[in-house]
């Protein structure tokens, strides 16, 4: 592979060779050795006990069936998946997915990009992600109850407050942590808060759980704007995605003075140049569960079905739908549109070659590891406040998730600057987050 000095080239090699057919994961991996030349070179204890060798292969990886019954008595039948990463500097920490595109290449990658991510936080978490082909799409309250009653049969075993502690993801939200909570609480017969997090405010969640990747990610272009003697003030705004990342990270920009003017759904796009009327946004995504062209029909906006959202000029560009979204052609034309900065608060939005085009272009690019780290940040704030049974006010939390990830992009910046590669987020943040985790790593011993 290109780009990859002999050491880690090799690694790549046997990463494809012991994980067939798992491109995302492929992907993942080749993106964090590509910044680890300069490391390996400075520190070759790294090399020596196969620090990069043992982070690529996961600790544990469990695969289960999943079987529950439909509303018509159907038995359907669907496969589970955590794959528990890294816990050199905690319990696993990561989230579960619903979507009919999840297999095991999908699970590692998300898995492989926490650990780094949980360690440019700061806070003693380690990584892992999980979850199952399921489609909540479509089906009753009934059926998911079911469906992750089932799924919860099987990973209670696996998880545990000081183990690994589950959190939201696609299709993974407030309601499915619900009964999944619901679920472990009924077979262990402990009211273990800490197990999972992103959980309702009523029973052990935390303020600003909700709010924490969309919110994060915004903050984090504040810092991103900040540093260049800028802000969100007056400018256009695309988010993809119309989620629970998208819907806050809109909801942020707004209040930091910005205009969302697009953001998207899997079937298309709606384009509203006063800015997305976020309550109406709410309502069709959030609580209907509906398509995004009923958001365009009640609000009087323009629809485009299928197209990209990244057609839509702007200043600042934020994925926050799904992996490999925004590709080679969409960052050239969001370079021709003059966009500036693009930060991730999906997990590997950007494809290897829009990455590419936006550091040739001199656009600043903000990797998801850093970008996104609010979510899982807050998780472990909801942990803390679960082990000292306390709750804190929404400002409290909020001007910690703030604290965080000002923190995270500092790091970022300073250790690009170490290396040599002033202003580059995505190898700042590769960096200081491995050598976070190999450092734990080398103190632990080879286990
Ligand atoms: P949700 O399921 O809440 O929302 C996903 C959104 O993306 C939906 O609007 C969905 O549309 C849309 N979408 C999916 N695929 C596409 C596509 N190909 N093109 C356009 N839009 C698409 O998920 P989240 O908001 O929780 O997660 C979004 C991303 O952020 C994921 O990459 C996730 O891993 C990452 N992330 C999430 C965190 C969290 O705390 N939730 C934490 C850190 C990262 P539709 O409604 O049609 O399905």
């Amino acid at each position: 592979m290109p780009g990859l000095d002999e050491k880690l080239h090799d690694i790549h090699e046997e990463v494809l060779r012991r994980n067939p057919g798992e491109t995302e994961f492929h992907q993942a991996v080749h993106e964090v050795l590509d910044s680890l030349g300069p490391v390996v070179a400075k520190h070759p204890q790294y090399a020596d006990a196969a620090v990069i060798r043992r982070l690529c292969e996961p600790e544990r990886q469990i695969i289960f069936r999943v079987p529950w019954i439909d509303d018509a008595g159907q038995v359907q039948i669907n496969r589970g998946f955590r794959v528990e990463f890294n816990s050199a500097l905690g319990p696993y920490k990561g989230g579960l997915r619903f979507h009919p595109t999840v297999y095991l290449g999908i699970v590692k990658f998300l898995g492989f990009e926490q650990i780094f991510k949980n360690a440019l936080t700061g806070l003693p978490i380690g990584g892992g992600k999980g979850g199952s082909d399921f489609d909540p799409k479509g089906r009753s309250d009934g059926e998911v109850m079911r469906f992750c009653q089932a799924f919860m049969t099987e990973l209670y075993r696996h998880i545990g407050e000081y183990t690994d502690v589950p959190a939201g993801d696609t299709g993974v939200g407030g309601r499915e942590i619900g009964y999944l909570f619901g679920q472990y609480k009924r077979i262990t017969n402990r009211y273990e808060s800490g197990v999972l997090t992103g959980k309702g405010l009523g029973w052990g969640g935390s303020q600003v759980r909700t709010e924490a990747t969309g919110y994060g990610t915004v903050f984090f272009t504040d810092e991103i704007l900040k540093s260049r003697g800028e802000s969100f003030d007056g400018r256009r705004v695309v988010v993809s995605g119309s989620g629970n990342v998208a819907v806050y990270a809109i909801e942020k920009v707004h209040e930091l003075g910005g205009t969302v003017v697009a953001c998207s759904d899997s079937t298309g796009y709606v384009v509203d140049d006063k800015g997305v009327d976020l309550e109406l946004l709410k309502d069709v995504k959030l609580n209907r569960r509906a398509r995004i062209a009923e958001y365009a029909e009640r609000r009087g906006a323009h629809y485009v079905e299928d197209g990209s959202v990244w057609d839509v000029p702007c200043d600042i560009a934020l994925p926050c739908a799904t992996q490999n979204e925004l590709n080679g052609r969409d960052a050239a034309v969001l370079i021709r549109s003059g966009c500036a900065v693009v930060a991730e608060g999906a997990n590997m939005p950007c494809t290897p070659e829009a990455v590419r085009l936006f550091a040739e272009a001199g656009v600043v690019f903000a990797p998801g590891k850093a970008a996104n780290a609010g979510g899982v940040a807050t998780s472990a704030l909801e942990m803390q406040q679960n082990a000292s049974r306390d709750s804190w006010s929404f400002e409290h939390t909020e001007q910690r998730l703030a604290d965080i990830m000002h923190g995270i992009h500092d790091r970022c910046l300073e250790t690009a600057d170490e290396y040599g590669v002033p202003g580059n987020y995505a190898v700042g943040a590769n960096i200081a987050g491995f050598t976070q985790v190999a450092d734990a790593m080398l103190a632990l011993g080879v286990i």
